[in-house]
Parts: structure tokens; sequence; C-alpha cells
């Protein structure tokens, strides 16, 4: 028990840019290990807590957190990271910490593919989504595959994209004598899945919620995101596991993702309105209380570029000139 609550303050404290230590690992670039750790967040509930950083060779692209859960009569796996490597890492963890218990589910909460590019390495027949999350990996997963190889390399070496086999749309599943509640969003993309384990409280959020690490916006629907967070704030939980950063007792995730998210919606109005460029908008200065949120000028430069369009046509509409 001692233990047990030692591992999940340290998942709780770990701030941005400052878990390149024992809770994640460093990468070793010549022998390409991820060096993965799990902190047992809860009894029989593992993190393994990647980097807040954005994807570089020498993170392998070990940004991402990934969870295993022990339940009756196996193991529940929640997101598998970004890289078959990395998969074939994490396999050997959760046999480590769990031996001889197979893995009967593994759920993927959305379509990005630093959470779902280490599926192959489990069998496609326990692998469950949203059908939105299957459709969006059918239709999206390999040229994101192709881009995780331009950014990543040998990291990536055998990783190929592979859909869940089991589309989900029960609110409730039980997996080996243990009840999860499911719950069907979106914002952050089009279909975002979110996790509750009912035993322990623990609730993963996937990428609706960022903590101390500025939100990615490629497929995100502000507006929907907004519900979304409304609907996870008044959610049941002991403790959120976020898609990045530490873990999260006070719903302070959901504050920070909402107020990154509320300031770029509102600067990008703003920047449009005014007539700038979007080399203009880029140049915006991030507001001092984001201080201590990890990669907020990468993402908020990524965000002008996804989302500046749709800003300008829906506030500037094209005017139809009548003859
Ligand atoms: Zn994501």
């Amino acid at each position: 028990m001692h233990l047990l609550k030692h591992s999940r303050r340290a998942f709780l404290k770990a701030a941005a840019g400052s878990c390149a230590c024992a809770l994640c690992g460093g990468a070793n670039a010549r022998v390409l290990k991820y060096e993965l750790l799990a902190s047992e967040v809860e009894s029989k509930t593992w993190v393994v807590h990647g980097r807040n950083e954005y994807f570089s060779f020498e993170n392998g692209g070990n940004i991402v957190n990934t969870a295993f859960i022990e339940v009756p009569e196996g193991v529940v796996v929640i997101d598998t990271g970004p890289s078959k490597r990395f998969g074939e890492q994490l396999l050997d963890l959760i046999s480590q910490k769990i031996p001889g218990k197979p893995v009967l589910r593994v759920y993927n909460t959305h379509h990005h593919p630093d959470h779902f590019l280490g599926n192959q390495v489990f069998d496609p027949q326990i692998i469950a989504a949203p059908q939105g999350v299957i459709d969006n990996i059918e239709a999206e997963g390999d040229a994101l595959t192709d881009n995780m190889y331009r950014l990543l390399g040998d990291w990536m070496r055998g990783t190929d994209s592979v859909a869940p086999t089991q589309a989900l749309d029960a609110s409730q599943e039980n997996v080996g004598g243990r009840d999860f509640s499911l719950f069907y969003l979106s914002g952050h993309t089009s279909s975002d899945f979110v996790i509750r384990d009912n035993h322990t409280g623990v609730l993963f959020s996937g990428d609706l919620l960022f903590m101390y690490r500025a939100p990615t916006t490629p497929h995100a629907d502000i507006g929907d995101w907004r519900q979304s967070l409304a609907m996870l704030r008044d959610t049941d939980r002991d403790l959120i596991v976020p898609g990045h950063g530490p873990g999260d007792e006070k719903g302070e995730a959901i504050d920070q993702t909402l107020d990154w998210l509320d300031w770029l919606d509102g600067s990008l109005r703003d920047a449009v309105e005014r007539g700038w460029t979007m080399n203009e908008a880029m140049q915006l200065p991030i507001p001092e209380r984001f201080n201590s949120i990890a990669v907020g000028k990468t993402e908020f430069e990524r965000s002008v570029v996804h989302l500046y369009q749709k800003y300008e046509d829906e506030l500037m509409p094209a005017i139809e000139i009548v003859q």
C-alpha cells in the first residue's frame, strides 16, 4: 500500500518537461529501447507515462500515456503507443507486472498514431473502439503511419497501421470480471473514447484531456470539445489519467485543457477579424499563465495551420457578386 501511494504521488507530481527520468526513461538511440517504466497509480492499475514533448528521434515517439489493468481473469490495456517496438516493450512490461495472465481487451481511445501503432503486437480480435475510431484508423492510419516514419525513422521499423476489429457502442462492458463504463465523445477528433474502471474509479480520458502540455488540434472541433469537457466534469471518478501529462485527482486537467482551448479560439477569432495573415497570427505571444504548459509555442503554431482556414471561412464568408 505504501508503495502504491508513492507511485500515485509520483504520477501526480510529474510536471511538464521534468519526466525524462525514472517515470518515462530516456530513449537510447543506439539500441532503440524505450526503457518503459510503469507506475502503479491505483491497485493493479499501471500507467506508462510518456514525456510531455513533441515527437523526436530522441524520444522515439514516447510522448503518450498508456495503461494496463489487472482484472480478475486477465489484463485490460488502454492505448498501445507509437510503434510496433513500443507495443512489444509494453507487452514485456505487462508480463513482468502481471505474469501468466492473458490480455483480454485492448481499447484505443482515438486514431492518433501515438495511441494505436502498438496494436499489431496484440490479437486483433481483442482490440476494441467505437466505430468512429475504427473508421478514422482505416481512413487515415496509413498516412499517419508514414508521417511517423518521417519523424522517428528506425524507431518505426516494421510498424503497420492495424485497426480494431471490435466496434463498441454499449455504455458498459464486463471484461474478465471487471465492469468498465464507456463514453462516446468527440472534439479532440471526430471520435474520442473515454473508459472508466468502475472498480477503482480511474478515468482514462485519452486526448480530450492534457495536463501541463498544450492540446493538439489536427482533427479538433473546439465546440464539440468544450461539450465533452463539460460532460467529463460531471463524471464521477477518483483519478484522471490524461492522454498526455501527469495524473489528476482534482479536475485540473479539465480546467487546463478548457483554458487553452478558450484562449486559442478567442485568439484565432480575433486575428481573423483584424485581417491578419496566418504568419502574423503565429507571432501572437502566449500568455504567461501558460508558462507551465509544455510545447505551447509549437502546438500553437501547429493549431494556426490546422484551424486558421476554418475561422476565415466562418468569419469572412466569400461575398457572392451578382451581376
Ligand atoms: Zn490525439
